[in-house]
């Protein structure tokens, strides 16, 4: 992988997220060629999936992306003053106080039920937004024949309409296909209007569900978009924990609360400053969870060429990992472990987690944000 990770000094903390912006960049561009002739914009809301909005922003601007996705006004009022040209849809639509906002910071609300679009229409002074219809994830959004009767009765017309598949990280799955069908015939009444469907999965998998805009989000930041299948994508994640101590463990001493590890000969641990405060699940402990009972090991990590686990409970600012495979003398305290990103696939961490790589993506930076 070229790396084009510049490490700034963020001298103190003991956890590091470096974001490879060239692979956000080439990420990009294969959503884009996937998108065809539909233009490809870009889910970055929760602070851009975790890796830095400012910056994943300007790197996708760099590479043509002009239609932005963030889920509340307040993401996207930060947004607007990094990129003063983009549309900046707002998935989360309005609220009585935030509607200032919209006309102020130029900001496209999607509109997600009837008293959001009575708001917004009584309110607004003829400004861009689009309205979400709901076929079949039951989240947010008109159902499909209230968006007949609705559409037909607009004084003026959306921007955009746009519906979000329940299950496109399955592209087997038939849910995805009545889901089309219901928004392909919505969209072919309202011709006129812009409609956007995929998420990364759907632009990857469904060529079908492009309509006139696509709207990625996990893909670009190197996740996978599919459940069943290997990952297109470049990693774009790397997380890192700095040892802060390295101690001897003598057979019969416990590791961690709850002593739920359990020495059978002496070993060396490494404690590194990495906890669930930093986003680094407790599921992943290495015993002693209520995951652990159904997924036997606990996470990994990785330093100078070896994966060493994760043993006895992750803590609040503390993980302790087994290193006493490794040469004595070789890991010392100040050497960073790798907790995903090269060497730990983003995706095969957070199923250790027994989660996705969305959590993890968006969780792992808590504490002090990506280090880039
Ligand atoms: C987050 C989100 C997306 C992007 O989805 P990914 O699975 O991350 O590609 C698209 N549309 C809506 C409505 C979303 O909330």
């Amino acid at each position: 992988m070229t790396s084009l990770f510049k490490v700034k000094n963020n001298i103190g903390q003991t956890v590091r997220l470096n974001i490879d912006q060239s692979a956000i960049s080439e990420n990009y561009e294969t959503l884009k060629k996937a998108s065809g002739s539909a233009t490809c914009g870009a889910a970055v809301k929760a602070n851009g999936y975790g890796c830095g909005v400012e910056t994943v922003a300007q790197t996708l601007a760099n590479a043509g992306c002009r239609q932005f996705f963030v889920a509340d006004a307040f993401e996207g009022v930060k947004l607007r003053n990094i990129q003063k040209d983009a549309d900046i849809f707002i998935l989360n639509g309005v609220f009585e106080e935030t509607i200032s906002l919209f006309a102020e910071h130029n900001l496209i609300p999607v509109l997600n039920s009837l008293s959001q679009i009575k708001l917004w229409y009584q309110t607004s002074t003829n400004q861009p937004c689009a309205i979400h219809i709901d076929t079949g994830m039951n989240r947010l959004g008109l159902r499909v024949n209230e968006a007949y009767n609705c559409l037909d009765d607009l004084t003026s017309v959306p921007k955009l309409i746009m519906s979000h598949f329940a299950s496109a990280d399955d592209p087997d799955d038939p849910k995805n296909a009545t889901q089309l069908e219901a928004f392909t015939a919505l969209a072919q009444k309202y011709a006129g209007i812009d409609a956007s469907m995929a998420n990364s999965a759907a632009t990857l998998s469904n060529q079908a569900s492009h309509f006139q805009l696509t709207r990625p989000g996990i893909a670009l930041y190197g996740g996978n978009p599919f459940s069943h299948r290997a990952n297109p994508m470049k990693s774009v994640m790397k997380a890192e924990a700095r040892i802060i101590d390295i101690r001897e463990v003598l057979p019969g001493e416990t590791v961690s609360y709850g002593g739920t590890f359990k020495a059978e000969e002496t070993m060396r641990i490494a404690v590194c400053g990495v906890g669930y405060a930093d986003g680094y699940p407790r599921n992943v402990s290495g015993q002693g969870v209520p995951l652990r009972q159904t997924l036997k090991n606990g996470a990994k990590g990785f330093i100078n060429g070896e994966m060493i686990s994760c043993i006895g409970r992750v803590t609040m600012d503390l993980t302790m990992f087994d290193i006493s495979h490794l040469p004595l003398n070789t890991v010392k305290p100040g050497d960073w472990i790798e907790l995903f990103g090269d060497q730990i696939a983003l995706d095969d961490f957070a199923a250790q987690s027994g989660t996705v790589s969305y959590e993890i993506l968006t969780g792992i930076g808590r504490r002090y944000g990506p280090s880039i």
